[in-house]
């Protein structure tokens, strides 16, 4: 291990926010050690802004908990942590881990509990790559090396502490970490890492929680470097086990959203991560939608049965946040509205909550060559930048020509889906609780009409019966 003078690396307690050295401070004052690690470390020596800071000691999430009181939160059962509120920030606060004890571990050695309490050095070996093990102490001026990481820092080098395949094993996540850095950092992956990501080890992932995969989703979609990220998932053949039903390559359509994305970060623009999800999932949900049309549904249940359908499908490997699948739905909802609206309503439909990002989303199609937007991508556009007149004679010219267009067709007012811009664009499914699920039970159906049971019937009335095995005497069945 080596200690290294923090100033002659370009890191100061200057460069860190109020948060993080009141969390450091007070661990410090309580009597604990106290170090700011991983990619707050990483980013500040790499001259870039971190996201986030994060903090580890040798307190336990309960001695933390009593250091901050109502501030802080323990949090995770797979691993444990202490969120501690500082001002408006969160900082994450770990303890000391060391190895994992045996039975805690799936057969295929993936790590179910990593909450055994260690030392600092233990704790070193369990972090994932050396980038990402300095231990920074502010106050003292000084961070602690143990494996020559700056070197890999200063090389670019993404390397795994131990056997990357055991590694990997151990928490199928890890792969999806490498991309992200080598792509976020412009690392190259070390050799013996890239050997080892084949499909025996990606398929470990499907075992990962969706809520963990779909938060890693969530970095990598907003981490500034999709564009690049993208071609390394399909190439380790990992788009697949992460998304369900997306396009097999990535189309034009996607690239120029990722592109877009890209920029908005740099910018500075907020960006929606769920609106990356709508992308990925056009294709498949407008597909589904062909499905029901030629089942015989009207488009607007279509469109409400296509969009649960596809999103259903994606939460078995991603788990996406019902706020989030809302957002989706009144994104995909949006282009028939955009496409094809009532001159009377364009005035309020540029002012809907959901606009603005239903409109990004058409001119990308149309500028990623989508020719079923019919140009009106590039219409909102322009009508979004006229003066109040001229928006009136825009949109009386935009009528003159729609019925143009189809007297030149010949052909008869084509049937107009009818919109209500004050109801809500989607309509959330509803959640079913247990209590209405027995209820539905308990309730006739018609099959219970046809076969003449009433609602008294005792067979209605039998309730679920808890068997105990242990009594049960299992014999031959003949
Ligand atoms: P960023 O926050 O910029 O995405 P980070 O390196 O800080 O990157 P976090 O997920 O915040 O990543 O984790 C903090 C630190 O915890 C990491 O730097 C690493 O040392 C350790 N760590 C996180 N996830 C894992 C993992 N799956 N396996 C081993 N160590 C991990
Ligand atoms: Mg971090």
């Amino acid at each position: 291990m080596q200690t290294l003078r923090a100033s002659k690396y370009g890191l100061s307690t200057t460069l860190l926010p109020s948060s993080i050295l009141d969390v450091i401070d007070s661990l410090t004052k309580a009597g604990y050690e106290a170090y700011i690690v991983g990619g707050g470390v990483r980013d500040l020596m790499l001259g870039l802004a971190p996201k986030d800071f994060d903090a580890v000691t040798n307190a336990t999430p309960a001695q933390v908990k009593q250091v901050f009181g109502r501030r802080c939160r323990i949090i995770g059962r797979r691993f444990e942590l202490a969120h501690v509120y500082s001002g408006r920030e969160l900082i994450e606060v770990a303890t000391f881990r060391a190895p994992p004890k045996k039975e805690v571990t799936s057969a295929s050695g993936m790590i179910l509990r990593d909450n055994n309490w260690g030392s600092i050095e233990q704790d070193f070996a369990r972090r994932d790559f050396t980038i990402n093990t300095l231990y920074y102490q502010p106050r003292k001026g000084e961070i602690l090396d143990f494996c020559h990481a700056v070197d890999d820092i200063k090389h670019k080098r993404l390397s795994l502490l131990g056997d990357p395949k055991q590694r990997f094993e151990e928490d199928p996540v890890r792969m999806l970490r490498t991309l992200r850095f080598a792509a976020k950092l412009g690392f190259t992956i070390d050799d013996n890492i890239l050997e080892v990501i084949q499909p025996d080890l990606v398929q470990l992932l499907r075992d990962v929680s969706p809520n963990r995969l779909y938060d890693e989703s969530q970095k990598m979609f907003t981490m500034g470097h999709l564009t690049q990220v993208l071609p390394m998932l399909i190439d380790f053949g990992i788009w697949k086990s992460l998304f369900a039903e997306v396009p097999a390559q990535i189309t034009p359509f996607i690239q120029l959203a990722a592109k877009n994305t890209d920029q908005r970060i740099s910018i500075g623009k907020t960006i929606n991560p769920a609106f990356f999800y709508a992308v990925l999932l056009w294709e498949t949900f407008l597909k589904r939608c062909d499905h029901y049309l030629n089942k015989g549904l009207v488009p607007a249940e279509a469109r409400a049965q296509a969009g649960l359908d596809v999103l259903k499908r994606q939460s078995t490997r991603t788990v996406i946040p019902r706020f989030a699948e809302t957002f989706i739905r009144e994104v995909w909802e949006m282009q028939v509205r955009l496409l094809n609206p009532k001159p009377q309503q364009i005035p309020s439909l540029a002012a809907h909550a959901r606009f603005r990002a239903g409109f990004d989303f058409l001119l990308l199609r149309e500028r990623s060559g989508d020719t079923t937007t019919e140009g009106m991508g590039q219409w909102w556009e322009q009508y979004q930048e006229l003066s109040s007149d001229d928006k009136e004679k825009w949109i009386a010219q935009f009528n003159r020509q729609r019925i143009r267009g189809r007297k030149k067709a010949n052909q008869k007012t084509p049937v107009v889906e009818h919109f209500d811009l004050d109801v809500p664009l989607v309509e959330e499914p509803v959640k079913k609780t247990r209590r209405s699920r027995q209820r539905e039970q308990t309730e006739q159906t018609p099959a219970h009409v046809a076969s003449g049971i009433n609602a008294d019937h005792p067979i209605l009335k039998r309730r679920r019966v808890q068997r105990n095995l242990d009594d049960v005497v299992f014999g031959p069945t003949q």
